[in-house]
Order: C-alpha cells, then sequence, then structure tokens
C-alpha cells in the first residue's frame, strides 16, 4: 500500500504528529543519519529544533517495529513537558524519574517492556540501575531498542559550565549496547567541550552537525560601567518600556536590591534566586511566563529549561563566566525571531572577581588555567572594538558571513559554508574539533581572526557605533613602571585607586605616608582622565599582565608584564563613550 510507504517517512511524520511543514536547518540529515542506525552529535543553539531530532526517528523506528527509545535528560521539568506534548499528540511516551510512586513507575516500566512504548525519558542516574541495565537487555535482545538520545551533552564535559558526573556513566551505552544509534545533543560546546563529549561519551564514529549559532535578531552590546543601576533603568526606559526582559546579577543580594530599586523606579520587577522558598519562586516565574511586561532579575538558577518566546531583553549587571555563559543567557532573549537586545554593563571590577574566583576555588591547576583562558575570551569580547557577533561566533569556531558583511576577505575556506543550521563537519571517524580557546595568559585583542577582518553584522554595539580608538601602549608602559616602583619601594603592594592618584599625581594622605610624592612615575599619567586609566588596567588585567589579588585587588605584575613594558605588545584601547564622571566616584570600577 502507498500509504504504507510513506508511514515511516520522517517528513511524513513531521507533517502528520508534530503539524509542521518542512525541516528546519539541518534537521532531515540528523534524522536521515539516526534513522539510518548511525551516531551524531548536534550542536544547535536552543530554539534550534533540537528535540524533533530524535523525537522524529524514535517514531519512525518504533513503526518499523524497532520498539522504545530511551531519551536521557537531566531536566526533570522538561521530560514532564515533553511527554505532555507528545501523549497530547498521540505518541506514547513517558518518563521515569524520582517524582514518580513505585505504582506508578512499574506501570511505566510494564509499557517499556512490551516495545509499546515510543520514547521513554530518563534521569541520567537511572542509566547506572542495575535492574534498569537488565531490563534495557532484554529489551536489546528483542531488538526492541530503538535509539538512545542524550539531551544536554555539554553536561558530561568537566570544562563546560554543568557538569554532571552521572553523565560519565553515560559511556556504557556504546559498550553493552554497540548496535544500538545514539545521538548527543547540545546548544553548547566550544571546542574543547565538544571534544571531551566525543571521547567521553565514545563517539568518535558520529556524524557531527554544527548549526550556525548565530542568533540574528540579537543586538549585543557591551557598556562600561559607570553607575550600572542608573544605566540599566536608562536602557530598560529608553528601549524596552513595559517589555519582558531578564537581569542577571551574580550576587542573591544583589538580585534582591536590584529587583526592589526597579520596583521602586516603576518597573514591574521580581527576584528569583535559589535562595528564595519555593513556592515564591514558581510564583515568580509564573507571572513572568503569564504577564507582559516583567522583568526577571536573578542569578543563573533562573533559565534553564524556560521557554518564554518574547523575552526582549537580557541584561548582565555582572560579567558571566565565559562565553558559553553568556552565550547561553543572552540566548534567552528573541527566541520568537522578533527583535531583542543583549546588553551588558562591566568593569574593572568584574574582572578583578572572576579572576579572583577562580583562583580561589578549590579546583586543581589544569582546570583554573581552562576557565582562566575562557575567562579571557570573554573579557577579549567585552573589550573588542570590532564587531562583537564575529568574535561571539568565531569563539564557537564559526565564521562568519551575514547578510551585511562585506564579502569573505579571508583566504578560501574550502566551500560556502551557508547560514542558518547547515552540517558543516559530516566527516565520519576520526575528525577531532580545532585548536581549544586560549588556554590562558595573553591573548592579543587586535590581529586575530585576520580572515574576519571587514566582515561586520551590522547589528551590534561596535558596528552600528563603531568606537574610536587610542593608542594605549605608552599609558600601559607607564602603569606597569608604576607597580613596579611601588615594588621597588619597600616590597609593598596596592590597588588600582592608590595607582591612579599617583600616576595622576594627586596629593591624597596615602600617598604622602608612602612617600609616593617622590616617585619617577608620580604624576606621569595627569594627560589621562581616571576614567581612561581604568580602562588602561582593564586591558591589562584582562590581557593578564597584572594580576589583582586578594580582598583589596593589590596589583602585581605578571611575567608577561615585561612585554608590554618593552614596547613589544601594541594596545588599542576604546575611547571612553560615557561622560566622565564628577567630583567624587566610587573606587569600585
Ligand atoms: P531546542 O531544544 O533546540 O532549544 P526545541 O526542540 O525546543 O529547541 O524547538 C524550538 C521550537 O521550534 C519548538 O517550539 C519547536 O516546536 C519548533 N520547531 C522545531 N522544529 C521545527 C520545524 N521543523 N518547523 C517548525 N517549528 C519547529
Ligand atoms: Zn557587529
Amino acid at each position: 500500500m502507498t500509504q504504507r510507504t510513506h508511514h515511516h517517512a520522517p517528513l511524513a511524520i513531521l507533517q502528520e504528529v508534530f503539524g509542521y511543514n518542512a525541516f528546519r536547518g539541518a534537521q532531515q540529515a540528523i534524522i536521515e543519519q539516526v534513522c539510518a542506525g548511525g551516531d551524531a552529535l548536534v550542536l544547535m543553539p536552543t530554539g534550534g529544533g533540537k528535540s524533533l531530532c530524535y523525537q522524529v526517528p524514535a517514531i519512525a523506528r518504533h513503526r518499523a517495529g524497532q520498539g522504545v527509545a530511551v531519551v536521557v535528560s537531566p531536566l526533570i521539568a522538561l521530560m514532564h513537558d515533553q511527554v505532555g506534548a507528545l501523549e497530547e499528540a498521540g505518541v506514547h511516551a513517558a518518563f521515569l524519574n524520582s517524582t514518580l510512586s513505585s505504582e506508578e513507575a512499574q506501570r511505566v516500566e510494564r509499557e517499556m517492556m512490551s516495545g509499546r512504548l515510543v520514547m521513554l525519558y530518563a534521569a541520567p542516574e537511572r542509566i547506572t540501575n542495575p535492574r534498569f541495565l537488565a531490563q534495557l537487555d532484554s529489551l536489546n535482545e528483542r531488538g526492541l531498542l530503538s535509539l538512545f538520545a542524550i539531551d544536554e551533552a555539554h553536561c558530561v564535559s568537566q570544562w563546560g559550565h554543568d557538569f554532571r558526573s552521572e553523565y560519565l556513566a553515560l559511556s556504557l551505552l556504546h559498550e553493552r549496547f554497540p548496535a544500538v544509534p545514539r545521538i548527543a545533543l547540545t546548544a553548547t560546546a566550544d571546542d574543547i567541550t565538544r571534544a571531551d563529549i566525543i571521547e567521553r561519551l565514545r563517539l568518535e564514529e558520529a556524524r557531527i552537525f554544527i548549526s550556525s549559532f548565530d542568533r540574528p535578531n540579537i543586538r549585543y552590546a557591551i557598556v562600561e560601567k559607570d553607575k550600572p543601576r542608573e544605566q540599566l533603568l536608562r536602557f530598560i526606559r529608553d528601549e524596552h518600556e513595559d517589555e519582558a526582559g531578564v537581569v542577571y546579577c551574580q550576587s542573591r543580594k544583589k538580585v534582591e536590591e536590584t529587583a526592589a530599586w526597579l520596583e521602586a523606579e516603576g518597573i514591574k520587577a521580581l527576584p528569583y534566586h535559589a535562595g528564595l522558598d519555593a513556592g515564591l519562586r514558581q510564583r515568580h516565574q509564573d507571572r513572568f511566563l503569564r504577564e507582559d511586561g516583567i522583568v526577571m532579575v536573578a542569578t543563573i538558577a533562573f533559565g534553564m529549561g524556560i521557554d518564554k518566546p518574547d523575552v526582549r531583553f537580557v541584561a548582565h549587571l555582572d560579567l558571566p563566566k565565559n562565553i558559553e555563559s553568556y552565550y547561553q543567557e543572552t540566548g534567552r532573549a528573541g527566541r520568537d525571531g522578533q527583535p531583542a537586545e543583549a546588553w551588558m554593563a562591566y568593569g574593572l571590577a568584574d574582572v578583578v572577581n572572576q579572576r579572583r574566583m577562580i583562583d580561589e576555588s578549590p579546583a586543581g591547576e589544569d582546570f583554573k588555567k581552562i576557565q582562566r583562558g575562557k575567562l579571557d575570551a570573554l573579557l577579549a569580547l567585552a573589550e573588542a572594538t570590532d564587531c562583537r557577533r564575529v568574535r561571539l561566533l568565531s569563539y564557537f569556531g564559526e565564521q562568519y558571513r551575514g547578510e551585511g558583511g562585506l564579502p569573505d576577505a579571508g583566504p578560501s575556506q574550502g566551500g560556502q559554508r551557508p547560514l542558518g543550521g547547515q552540517e558543516r563537519s559530516d566527516v565520519g571517524g576520526k575528525r577531532l574539533p580545532d585548536a581549544g580557546p586560549p588556554q590562558g595568559g595573553q591573548r592579543p585583542l587586535e590581529g586575530q581572526e585576520r580572515s574576519d577582518v571587514g566582515v561586520q553584522c551590522g547589528n551590534c554595539d561596535n558596528c552600528l557605533n563603531p568606537p574610536a580608538t587610542w593608542d594605549g601602549t605608552e599609558a600601559a608602559r607607564k602603569a606597569l613602571s608604576c607597580i613596579y616602583r611601588f615594588h621597588q619601594n619597600g616590597g609593598q603592594r596596592f590597588g588600582v585607586g592608590h595607582l591612579l592618584d599617583v600616576l595622576r599625581g594627586k596629593d591624597t594622605d596615602k600617598v604622602r605616608q608612602y612617600g609616593h610624592q617622590h616617585l619617577s612615575t608620580w604624576a606621569i599619567g595627569a594627560d589621562l582622565s581616571e576614567q581612561q586609566w581604568r580602562a588602561v588596567l582593564r586591558q591589562l588585567v584582562a590581557l593578564g599582565h597584572v594580576v589583582a589579588e586578594g580582598e583589596y585587588g593589590t596589583l602585581a605584575l605578571t611575567e608577561t608584564a615585561r612585554s608590554v613594558l618593552k614596547g613589544e605588545v601594541q594596545l588599542l584601547l576604546r575611547v571612553p563613550t560615557v561622560a566622565p564622571k564628577k567630583g567624587k566616584q566610587s573606587r569600585a570600577a
């Protein structure tokens, strides 16, 4: 019967079960790979349509008599939602997790063992449960184990932002069920994480599908901190009045203070962090999802698995940990494809804080080194004077060729790479990702990714208002030699505030106390504003030439400072865009 031949076809399933007309981007290629019994590693941004990549093959293979697909997911809320939606669409699905009673669990197990179930969602720890494994063995022996889908696959990597040790055990799926196809999916993976996923999940034979990570409707802007709360308020009032948004802060205290302050300024703002009572948290989340124009002020506890299409902005009042976190968090804006904004205010204190958090963490040296490298890459993005999107995408190994961009000026990359979810590296077998992000230390801000020179997105702050730059090389040398003089002059270390006072020749008690008005570096930087000096220091810290240590952020030179002192490194800095502050100012950057 003709009916029958179309019955298992992916497109028929897409239309008949999900009600969509056509596949998006790489979905079809991915689905064909898995339906044919091959492994796949899928990197697709949030909202890209990852779920269908395993749901359609699961249905197709079930219809072909190949039994149950096991979907491993760490997100209980997401399992509930997906199972609900699938059952709604007439697809027999269920989940096994700690929220079920033992009767409910037994009922699900019976459905699974009969092979009637199309999809079983399970938490990763379930996979190592001997009873569950025995059940999978039994299904497998009867040819009723159709595929494994491993969602949020980056959780297997210690280098990622969301490591879960239970994921490590998932390598046993390959060892125990070598004939069952596996598809691993993630929205975040830089080169290091990607290599880690391949190795730890034993996906050496998998085809790798990398979609474009570009979110063209998101406008990126990163501003220098200068009374950040007021900057935020201005940003919301001027550009996002009555629109839904998320404001990320690092600490719970700051979340509460910021929410209260915005509220007092007449913005509908709610706090959200893991320290709030669960009921309250739920209510705030519900209001954010249902009401219009709520601004959620939150720690990173907020967001995973929250799918609100019309979030118009995501603002950061503190620097995220790294580019993956930045991308993930800003990616919650504009899922509906309408214009949205990712806005961040950052300053020297952020750089110092993040460095300190890494330095003081109990992790091993290797881990810290990687974290520092990742932070450096984020700082380079924040300090960049060229297109943010080009930088962001190049971090994910992607070369931007936007519609607004000039033709590719760089060396040929071996064939066109279309935008919008196209398979990129489908070389089966051993292809490992390119070298990872910088491993700490210096990362020159200028002169990298030469082949991207000239390409512009036209939808980021730097493209829309190209910042003027000035050569800060001489200033950097002055700052470094001043720190060096402090050290020579009694071995004492000082923070940024005092350094700037000495450079600018301010007569303070502290200057007199240490006799610093007699240093050769006294007042050698009177020509620059305090703000310009802060930019110089930010760069020096960002590039790792200076470290700020301890509670007071006292400054010390590193090995690499010498190259700047010798004039071997050029520092191109943004000309500050905010007006210099008047009168007394805080030292907090
Ligand atoms: P991800 O898991 O990658 O974040 P989802 O799988 O949740 O993304 O899909 C995001 C949205 O896009 C969902 O609402 C989904 O129904 C929709 N979607 C996915 N694929 C298609 C398609 N081919 N056609 C239309 N809508 C799609
Ligand atoms: Zn741009």
